[in-house]
């Protein structure tokens, strides 16, 4: 992404999206995607889509871990060096470690963050600290270590060894923890047509879940809510529809507090998997079923012929998706008018718009 000359912010505000929550979507961000200068060479990375484009539905909550555990600006670079699975943070060149200090500070934080309500949060790629995978992970020697004379070469061998891409950000790590259902994703992902509309789509159902828990869950409440993302979850995972229905269908044998939690849990695991052509097919196929007795012989064929043509990535989704919303209102269907599958985020953010 192109850096600019953004100023700093603590929250980006937009218009608001009225097509399916009133309330904006609250998302974590790495400060530096805001173009915040809080790099350790005192530069920011501003993400223009992230602050342009999302900023429009989003208000960001920003953490730079680094700068808020207590490092300066600018400061030494840091890296994850030792088992990946466990590694420690530290300076380059001098090695000190801030392994104790970042986890201490992060599990101080994630808990601040409760109150903030997040949808989700997205991560800066690479970052020891911010990184939520594929973060580059060091062989754990002390360069401080390296003789006397040693060469250019032999102090890069000796100090690095090869990274292993394993790694998890540190404050990314303990986030993910802590909030293992919130949908998280790095900037350089969303680059990824399809990558960007799953991480956006599922941040509108958090959305959608976090206002329906907030108005105090009852039966009736979830049972609504599964209703009107079953096509959107059935574009997913036919079987994980299949399974929260049966849970939503024994509400009454379980505790509440468990029901939300499974049903969330179950919800969030489906939407994750890729919607695939074939699986956005066979819904667009399912919905047709709606207008059997309404549609004229013409509408039936040119509808099953966009079908068609998205099949064979000739259109994209949104072509179908256009022209059934077109006959849900000419038609009232009062069933297909209620599904999200339909409007699942603001079509100004063109996230259908890729074969
Ligand atoms: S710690 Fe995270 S937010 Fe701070 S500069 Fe590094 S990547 Fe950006």
């Amino acid at each position: 992404m192109e850096e600019s000359s953004r100023p700093a912010s603590t929250v980006v505000a937009g218009a608001s999206h009225p097509a399916d929550t009133d309330d904006r979507l609250r998302v974590g961000i790495s400060s530096c995607l805001l173009g915040n200068k809080v790099r350790f060479d005192g530069g920011h990375k501003h993400d223009p889509y992230i602050t342009g484009t999302l900023g429009q539905y989003m208000d960001f909550v920003p953490v730079c871990p680094e700068v808020e555990c207590g490092m300066p600006v600018p400061r030494e670079a840091l890296r994850l060096v030792g088992d990946p699975a466990n590694p420690r943070l530290v300076t380059v060149k001098g090695y000190e470690d801030w392994t104790e200090r970042m986890r201490a500070f992060a599990l101080r934080r994630v808990e601040q963050l409760v109150d903030e309500r997040l949808d989700g949060f997205i991560f800066k790629r690479a970052s020891p600290s911010s990184g939520m995978e594929r973060v580059k992970v060091y062989a754990d020697h002390d360069p401080r270590d390296v003789p006397e004379g040693a060469g250019r070469a032999d102090t890069a061998r000796i100090n690095l060894g090869p990274p292993q891409e394993k790694g998890v950000g540190m404050f990314a790590r303990v986030f993910m923890d802590r909030f293992p259902l919130l949908p998280t994703e790095e900037e350089g992902r969303l680059n990824d047509p399809r990558l960007r509309e799953n991480f956006i789509e599922r941040l509108f159902v958090m959305r959608r879940w976090r206002a329906l828990a907030e108005a105090g869950m009852t039966r009736g409440g979830l049972v609504d809510f599964h209703t009107r993302h079953k096509l959107l979850l059935m574009s997913h995972s036919v079987e994980h529809y299949r399974a929260l229905g049966r849970l939503v269908a024994h509400a009454a044998s379980h505790d509440p507090a468990d029901l939300a939690r499974d049903y969330l849990t179950g919800l969030m695991e489906g939407l994750r998997l890729p919607a695939t052509t074939a699986k956005h097919a066979n819904v667009l196929q399912h919905c047709m079923g709606y207008f059997k007795r309404v549609l004229t012989p013409d509408e039936k064929m040119e509808m099953l012929e966009v079908i068609q043509r998205y099949r064979k990535l000739q259109v994209p989704l949104v072509v179908p998706i256009t022209l059934l919303n077109h006959y849900v209102r000419k038609y009232g269907e009062p069933y297909l008018a209620g599904q999200f599958y339909l409007n699942p985020h603001p079509v100004e953010l063109k996230l259908r718009n890729h074969a």
